[in-house]
């Protein structure tokens, strides 16, 4: 299994230094991540927990590993000790199991909080209610918090060719960043098919995987 070299090159002289590429390389053998290693990338994102456990053991470590599934509260402390920013969280109870293993684990470990931006029904994350009431608990008792780091904000487009439509969908997780992180949070928005659009609309960190890795099959 090879990279495509050329698409990925592409890809960053387009996002340059202001927008992070984290390549997403579920189901990818390590043989083919170190290959994108060694053209400079060190962001990568993961899906399930034990094949990132798995994979991180037999990889540099100045990887940067991103969790960017969906993640079960009792599997937070297979990763706590290592992993660079956890994408999807979606409840608040993920969240304080987090804040607790990283405690224990004598870190502080950044997190983006999933919304739910799409119209099919199946994905994750909170409305912009929920999140108001998330933001306002962590914020009302940050001692209580001291182990989390909320660094922004993280979703998925819907699964359509309407294109106005997934522009519109970014646009409003964007209203959403600068109302809760004004200065400088992270907006976790775009994959192979929209990143595009999602960098028009201010993303600054994009999931990418198949347009570097071929599809899965
Ligand atoms: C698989 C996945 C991606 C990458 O999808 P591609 O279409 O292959 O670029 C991005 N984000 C999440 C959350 C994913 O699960």
């Amino acid at each position: 299994m090879s990279i495509n070299r050329e698409a990925y090159w592409e890809i960053r002289k387009e996002l340059g230094v202001e927008i992070t590429l984290v390549a997403v390389s579920k189901t990818k053998p390590v043989s083919t991540i170190l290959a994108l290693y060694s053209e400079g990338q060190r962001d990568f994102g993961e899906n399930y927990v034990q094949e990132l456990t798995e994979k991180q053991q037999q990889l540099p470590a100045d990887v940067r590993w991103h969790f960017i599934g969906h993640l079960q509260s009792n599997k937070v402390k297979y990763i706590i000790s290592f992993v660079y920013l956890i994408h999807g969280v979606d409840s608040l109870r993920l969240l304080k199991e987090i804040d607790r293993q990283a405690a224990k684990a004598g870190r502080v470990v950044d997190v983006l909080l999933q919304v739910h931006i799409a119209r099919e029904e199946t994905k994750y994350g909170f409305d912009a209610g929920e999140l108001e009431q998330v933001m306002e608990t962590v914020r009302g008792a940050a001692d209580e918090w001291a182990h989390v780091r909320i660094r922004g904000l993280m979703g998925m487009a819907s699964n359509t060719d309407d294109v106005s439509a997934v522009s519109a969908e970014f646009r409003g997780l964007k209203v959403l960043l600068d109302r809760w992180f004004p200065a400088d949070g992270i907006l976790s928005m775009g994959m192979s098919g929209d990143y595009q659009l999602a960098v028009k609309e201010g993303s600054t960190m994009v999931r990418i995987g198949s347009l570097l890795f071929g599809s899965r099959g």
